[in-house]
């Protein structure tokens, strides 16, 4: 970042802070995602929001090698107690948070103390792979992540766990028992500006599911550490607690994050209206093909946790077969050809990541395999129909987070795309996260998860 540049944002965060002190905001909560996937954060009071926006605010780079339960790793290029970074908040979606009276809150770009960039800034990766698209290719993507969650209560056997609602999967009984709390969500993320499409109780016990509009591929990102914030936040206020961990019961239907993604040239949604397969364009077909083929090595990054091969399991809607097919639910991604006479509803999603993932990076990494596969002029194998562990025929996705590194590891895709510094600290994490749970029970390894993301 350049002087004229942070000037710039320091006079516009003097103007945002004057607003902020008129609606009683005491302090913005300046946030990002590590490589384990859990949002961490800086808080400034509102009265040093100027001065955050000129100078940035100061963080260690090593969290970028934090694992999940806050032991640290070191890799080649990040780790150790030397070091600073500033964090800029992005005062273009500073939101305050209806949730959490007396806060506001903006994503961070990070950036070294001289000004350039930080190689390893998740959030400008996704940026990046999003410009890369548009420069190279001419498209621009939509993007958006559902957020599933389990609401709990720690009133169970020894005050641990018990779920908040007992009523059946996508039951009405279970939108009643938690009306008030449900409604609360929705009003929070109203206040918020986030457009909801969808709230509803999902498969496993006590779990919901919400649903929010399209956005460019870093507002999308951006939308799920909001949206999951509020959850939580309204949660605390209703004396629930909301998991987000891939799986809280490691014999039962997990906690998805799946990324739905449209391709788009100019206002054209290149998912519908052309010749390929289900009626989308070649060139979505080959982003789409390109996806399929780097899907071992980005559930590194979009299903990153061991937790995640708890919740990857077949006829749990996971998506853990290396398919893809129309509206098919088992299938690593779905194809939603939408109406025929609705133009900006043609989608594709990924369905086997969940909610360990770093938004940011799995967003990035989504576009730089699917421009891979535009790039290596792909094709997309016939659809799969059904659920491939009944009619056979597809290979499962790697099965365990041992053999998905070592995908990771091998892919030149998603090392280029991500750089050396950010991609070797994301390998470090991972080693460490399977090193750390290989001897550990299915039980033990969703407790030391679930309620950490
Ligand atoms: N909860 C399922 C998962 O683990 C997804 C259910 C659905 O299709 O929405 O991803
Ligand atoms: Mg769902």
């Amino acid at each position: 970042m350049h002087r004229p540049e942070r000037e710039r944002a320091e006079s516009a965060a003097r103007q945002e802070a004057a607003q902020l002190t008129a609606r009683d905001v005491r302090a913005v909560a300046l946030t990002w995602v590590d490589n384990a996937g859990i949002t961490r954060v800086k808080g400034v009071p509102t009265a040093r929001l100027a001065h955050a926006a000129r100078w940035g605010v100061g963080m260690s780079p090593v969290f970028d090698v934090y694992l999940t339960d806050d032991s640290v790793v070191t890799s080649p290029y990040i780790g150790g107690p030397t070091g600073d970074l500033r964090l800029f908040p992005d005062l273009g979606r500073l939101t305050v948070l209806a949730a959490q009276p007396g806060w506001a809150w903006a994503p961070a770009d990070r950036y070294e103390q001289d000004g350039r960039p930080y190689a390893a800034c998740q959030r400008r990766f996704a940026r990046r792979m999003a410009e890369r698209a548009a420069a190279d290719h001419g498209l621009r993507l939509r993007m958006g992540f559902e957020t599933e969650w389990i609401v709990t209560r720690d009133d169970g056997p020894n005050g641990g766990p018990s779920y908040a609602c007992s009523g059946p999967a996508y039951g009405m009984a279970r939108l009643v028992e938690l009306s008030g709390y449900l409604r609360d969500v929705l009003d929070a993320l109203a206040a918020q500006d986030v457009e909801v499409l969808q709230l509803h109780p999902e498969y496993a016990p006590g779990q919901f599911e919400v649903s929010v509009a399209a956005a460019d591929p870093v507002g999308a990102a951006d939308l799920a550490v909001l949206v999951r914030e509020t959850v939580r936040a309204v949660s605390q206020r209703h004396g629930v607690r909301a998991e987000f961990g891939p799986v809280v019961d490691p014999g039962g239907v997990g906690n998805g994050a799946h990324l739905h993604l449209s391709l788009l040239r100019g206002e054209r949604n290149l998912c519908r209206g052309g010749d390929g397969p289900s009626g989308m364009t070649a060139e979505c077909a080959a982003f789409l093909a390109g996806v399929l083929r780097e899907l071992p090595a980005l559930l590194a990054l979009g299903a990153p946790s061991p937790a995640s091969h708890l919740r990857f399991k077949p006829s749990h809607w996971a998506g853990v077969f290396a398919c893809w097919g129309p509206e098919n639910r088992e299938a690593a991604i779905r194809f939603v050809p939408g109406p025929p006479d609705a133009e900006d509803q043609a989608n594709a999603e990924v369905k086997c990541f969940d909610g360990a993932a770093n938004p940011y990076l799995a967003a990035g990494a989504v576009i730089a395999a699917g421009l891979a596969g535009i790039e290596d002029g792909l094709t997309l194998p016939p659809p799969a129909a059904g659920d491939p562990a009944v009619t056979g025929g597809q290979e499962r996705l790697p099965a365990s987070p041992a053999a998905v590194l070592d995908c990771f590891l091998r892919s030149d895709v998603l090392r280029a795309a991500l750089g050396e510094p950010l991609f070797e600290a994301v390998a470090a994490v991972r080693r460490a996260e399977v090193r750390q749970y290989e001897e550990a029970a299915p039980q033990e390894i969703a407790d030391a998860t679930r309620r950490r993301y």
